[in-house]
């Protein structure tokens, strides 16, 4: 048997991992490669590594895009088997890939236009909304804890993982001949004691492990506060009767905003006079499946259930689906809060509300989930003082609050914990689902304090996976490009502008720190001139160029 990592190797998008065994190949997860143009040509599968034809099943951990975002993809390419996956998930999945093929087909349409001027021809989109119709209609409904077998060498159980409703981590066991190994995919674990939905499951055996790493390297700081801060980011901007603007993702970290705000209307620190802007029509659809859900709520949401309240209505919220009822926010005067997609603040109608409070002293801009790498949210959270925003410069101004407490994924020690439930002592674990460096990390503290084998995976990565075997790497496919260098320019560039941002201090350093510095500056000039002109040399003419 062996698994080929197709994503989320060395990076936190595009899971999907299949497992071939004797004539049998599935798949865990199918997500949605998302980070920049290089890692995004690989939804577009040019080797043709998914083979969605020969693909006979996939189980899905959850719905976030990132682990079922190129399923229409598959399907449109000939994959006509079924997908299991939980109740809660299968309507948000539903959604959100309704809600993916409608990027898909708008960029599409931007991207040909734009070709088309310049005399090309039209682009396709990855997959359009009746392909996401077409993948909804394999989706299969499989309850927590109760064992399937989708097919005859292989049996399943999907364990809740306490990342958003719904959300799995998966035990799977495959008979080959006399033996059966049992592989455990963790999907992305929730945190303890998160709000709405329960604490992860834990088990004790795997043969192989593939563990998410996401935080692989940090906790997050100050859990039990965050409705203390998120309280605190209300009473700053009410003071200065600016607006809270919080970024964020619309499944589950909605809900739990929502229900944070339930909580402090409940405590007496909402004020009355400050409403609440749900601006996402994703989000208001979300929070409509959580409604029809509930039963999969943690035991605190249940009893406020059982009192006859709903822990995701706040006093004073408002929905703005409409384009105009957008906008119409930016008129409010006043203090409000807040809440729009996405997540990263690199897309949607955040876009709009960042530019109209960013710069103001006296608002809160305020981050309650992970910011990957290139992302303006990131640049924010690490202390841009400008940022570029809808071909704007923006000066930061606002506060920044940025909340640990949200985080819908277990923390280093979480991990650890969750991880020291296991008892089998031969396993072995993958880590998937991480930056590469927060991977090393943790795979350094999981050999010295279980003693376990732990591997780290690139994309395309083939492994063997036999019990007692040696550790097998059978191949390294060399179909995408290795180095990413859009991802390292992005990097530089941001370098330089930081240090452009800091001239009048580089003003105020001794005459001969500051020589030295413009010499190295000046080093780097003269490499970026040594590249240039090989470049140049390297480009074709006009006339070889069609
Ligand atoms: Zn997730
Ligand atoms: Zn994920």
């Amino acid at each position: 048997m062996h698994v080929t990592f197709l994503g989320a190797a060395r990076t936190v998008a595009g899971s999907c991992y299949v497992v071939q065994s004797e004539g049998l190949r599935f798949a865990v997860d199918c997500g949605l490669h998302q980070g920049n143009r290089a890692i995004e040509l690989r939804n577009w599968d040019e080797g043709n590594v998914y083979r969605p034809q020969e693909i006979d099943f996939i189980l899905l951990t959850h719905a976030h895009v990132d682990h079922c975002g190129l399923l229409p993809r598959l399907v449109r390419r000939g994959f006509a088997g079924p997908v299991y996956t939980t109740a809660p998930s299968r309507d948000l999945v539903e959604i959100l890939l309704e809600d993916s093929a409608h990027i898909q087909e708008m960029e599409a349409r931007w991207r040909s236009m734009k070709k088309q001027r310049s005399g090309g021809l039209p682009e396709p989109p990855l997959y359009t909304v009746e392909d996401a119709q077409a993948a909804v209609r394999q989706l299969r409904v499989v309850a927590y804890g109760e064992e399937f077998s989708p097919a005859p060498r292989v049996r399943v159980v999907f364990r809740d993982a306490g990342h958003i409703l719904g959300s799995a981590f998966l035990e799977i066991w495959v008979q080959e001949g006399p033996r059966e190994t049992k592989l455990v995919f963790s999907g992305d674990l929730g945190r303890t004691n998160q709000l709405l939905v329960p604490d992860p499951w834990v088990i004790d055996a795997a043969d192989f492990l593939f563990l998410e790493s996401t935080y692989g390297n940090r906790d997050h700081k100050n859990e039990a506060t965050s409705r203390d801060e998120l309280a605190e980011a209300i009473q700053y901007s009410y003071r200065h009767g600016e607006k809270v603007i919080i970024p964020s993702f619309a499944v589950e970290r909605t809900q739990e905003l929502l229900y944070s705000l339930y909580l402090l209307a409940k405590e007496g620190r909402l004020p009355a006079d400050m409403p609440v802007f749900l601006d996402s029509p994703l989000a208001i659809k979300a929070t409509k499946i959580y409604r029809e859900h509930t039963r999969f709520y943690d035991a605190d949401a249940q009893a406020i259930l059982a009192a006859g309240e709903d822990p995701l209505a706040v006093p004073g919220l408002r929905l703005a689906q409409s384009v105009e009822e957008s906008r119409a926010i930016n008129e409010y005067r006043g203090p409000a809060i807040v809440i729009a997609g996405s997540g990263m603040a690199n897309a949607g109608r955040i876009k709009h509300h960042l530019r109209h409070n960013i710069w103001r002293p006296g608002a809160a801009v305020v981050f309650v989930g992970f910011q990957a790498q290139g992302t303006p949210g990131r640049r924010i959270v690490d202390g841009a003082q400008t940022i570029r925003l809808l071909g704007e410069n923006l000066a930061v101004r606002a506060r920044v609050f940025t909340i640990g407490g949200f985080s819908g994924h277990a923390g280093r020690s979480q991990l650890l914990q969750w991880l020291g439930h296991f008892r089998s002592r031969q396993m072995e674990v993958y880590l998937i689902h991480g930056e590469y460096s927060a991977q090393q990390e943790l795979a350094q503290v999981i050999s010295e304090r279980f003693g376990y084998a732990v591997h780290i995976p690139d994309y395309l990565d083939e492994c063997t996976l036999e019990v007692g075997g040696a550790f097998q790497l059978t191949s390294r496919q060399k179909l995408a490009p290795r180095i990413d260098w859009e991802f390292l320019l992005d990097e530089v560039q941001g370098k330089l502008g930081q240090v452009h941002e800091r001239i009048r201090y580089l003003e105020q350093l001794e005459a001969t720190s500051q020589v030295e510095i413009r010499g190295s500056i000046l080093d780097i000039h003269s490499k970026l001139l040594e590249i240039l002109s090989e470049l140049r040399a390297a480009e074709p003419t006009p006339l070889q160029d069609k």
